[in-house]
């Protein structure tokens, strides 16, 4: 399982960016309660991003 959790500042106020943990392409911008799944433009991965309590966490889905 592959799982990352940081800690960002808001660029744009109460708006976080997640960014791909391998390619650290950005993939979204969101704010707290966000709950998607993306599709990493650059690499592929399928990645499933949450945003809660300030932080961002990026994590890789695998099939
Ligand atoms: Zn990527």
């Amino acid at each position: 399982m592959s799982e990352l959790r940081e800690k960002h500042k808001s660029i744009i106020e109460g708006y976080y960016y997640a960014c791909c943990p391998h390619c650290k392409t950005t993939l979204v911008h969101g704010k707290n309660g966000t709950d998607t799944f993306i599709k990493c433009s650059k690499c592929g991965n399928f990645l499933h991003v949450e945003i809660k309590d300030d932080t961002v966490l990026v994590e890789r889905k695998n099939s």
